[in-house]
């Protein structure tokens, strides 16, 4: 065990949470600060998947081929609106250039080298807080609604096996056997076994924070204003209600943690790639598998109080207003999946998912640092990467190899 410190933890998301019990089971002293209360952030709308098989990164080769489309269809898996296309454009930029082949391998390399432990980093944070129940091991299964889609996705399902992922080819039988709700037009799916899902995200981050807190943790309801300076890093984290002197600090802020890196020393390319979501909480069928929809990049996921269907992607900043047209789409959409959807009472809601250009996160210190340590930009996967985030956070802090090649996530890699 390393010398136990205070770790003050920005950000009570997902990350934050399972960085500050990893931090506790290594003895150290921590005090989480958030806004919000644990996991209302992005963390509390996603779509609840664990997915390993998420090796490729989002940006693939042809993305600038789709550029105008992105521009101008406002229903489709990833748009651009026009206003903030300017002050994307040093991002949208980074982001084109991690489409290129060379590029996409080093990125899937890289993601496969985290998804490799997403499952197992969970299992000692579940046992902590009695969350195994929330994991539920049901696999993912891709659909396609034309061949065409599926054609087109083939290569992408190939790349997944060459890493070691279980694709498996099911025919119009095995999808209903997975999925008896599934629509009778659906012919083309693939079942990606090894993905879990998450009963309630929201419960997950709730039983994570309880459990610091039981472990003799702090969990602040603040809003952070300042980080002052000091000789050596950080003085002191200054709130709407206090200062916080700091010895360790981990910012886990997701898709607001650019600003507060910068103030520490760290430029990194983070924006966001905003998702939606229908909560539907009398879906009127009962599903066994969450369902991907492949052409439109979204998810029909059975949760524990309703279905939940959210994904796709819009660029847009932090600060536009939501466009719930988008929750509302996701609606129409999945009855072509699951026609005995119900829309009745659906909740919309927008998230921010903190986006990297080359959809690697930022796992790291501060360069030059042996005091702070960032850990956001897990954009698609925060929900799986939380685990082995933590402990990659908590190896840092100890000063522990962790056996995985940290490079490929360094905050000064652009
Ligand atoms: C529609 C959608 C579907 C998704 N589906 C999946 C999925 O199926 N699987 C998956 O792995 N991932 C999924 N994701 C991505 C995942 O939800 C995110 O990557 C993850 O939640 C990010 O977690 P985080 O802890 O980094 O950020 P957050 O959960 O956003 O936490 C950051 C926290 O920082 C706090 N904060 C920010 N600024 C301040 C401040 N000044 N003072 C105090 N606190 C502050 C915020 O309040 C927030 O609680 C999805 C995302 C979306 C939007």
């Amino acid at each position: 065990m390393s010398q136990p410190r205070d770790v003050i933890v920005l950000g009570a998301g997902i990350v934050g949470l399972c960085s500050a019990l990893s931090l506790q089971r290594d003895g150290h002293r921590v005090t989480v600060i958030d806004r919000l209360p644990p996991g209302e952030g992005t963390s509390y709308g996603n779509a609840g998947l664990i997915q390993i098989d998420a090796v490729l990164p989002i940006a693939m080769p042809g993305i600038l081929r789709k550029v105008p489309r992105m521009l101008t269809d406002p229903e489709g898996p990833l748009v651009i609106r026009w206003r903030y296309l300017v002050r994307l454009a040093p991002w949208l930029i980074r982001f084109v250039a991690a489409a290129r082949p060379g590029q996409v391998e080093s990125i899937s390399i890289a993601l496969a080298a985290l998804l490799e432990h997403a499952h197992a980093s969970y299992r000692p944070l579940l046992a902590a807080c009695g969350g195994e129940d929330l994991f539920v091991p049901t696999g993912e299964l891709f659909v396609y609604r034309q061949r065409a889609a599926y054609e087109a996705a083939k290569p992408d399902h190939e790349r997944r096996r060459r890493l070691g992922i279980a694709m498996e080819e099911v025919g119009p039988a095995e999808m209903r056997q997975l999925e008896p709700a599934l629509s009778p037009d659906i012919e083309f799916g693939v079942f990606s076994p090894g993905c879990l899902r998450v009963a309630n995200p929201l419960t997950l981050s709730q039983r994570l924070a309880e459990t610091v807190v039981r472990g003799g943790g702090s969990i602040l309801q603040e809003t952070v204003t300042d980080i002052e300076p000091g000789a050596d890093g950080p003085n002191a984290v200054v709130t709407d209600k206090g200062r916080h002197d700091v010895d360790r600090l981990v910012v886990a802020m997701g898709a607001f943690s650019k600003r507060w890196a910068a103030r520490l020393g760290a430029r990194v390319p983070l924006d966001t790639e905003r998702g939606y979501h229908l909560m539907l909480p009398r879906p009127g069928v009962e599903l066994r598998t969450p369902l991907l929809e492949g052409g439109h990049r979204f998810g029909i996921t059975p949760m524990s109080h309703g279905v939940r269907l959210a994904g796709t992607a819009e660029l847009a900043s932090l600060d536009a207003p939501p466009n719930y047209r988008r929750s509302r789409m996701l609606g129409r959409m999945a009855q072509k999946i699951v026609p005995d959807l119900r829309l009745d009472d659906a909740e919309e809601w927008m998230g921010f998912r903190p986006s990297m250009p080359d959809s690697l996160p930022v796992i790291g210190p501060v360069p030059g640092s042996d005091r702070v340590f960032l850990a956001f930009g897990h954009g698609h996967l925060g929900l799986t990467l939380g685990a082995i985030t933590g402990q990659l956070v908590a190896d840092l802090i100890a000063g522990r190899d962790s056996g995985i090649d940290r490079t490929p996530y360094r905050a000064d890699r652009f």
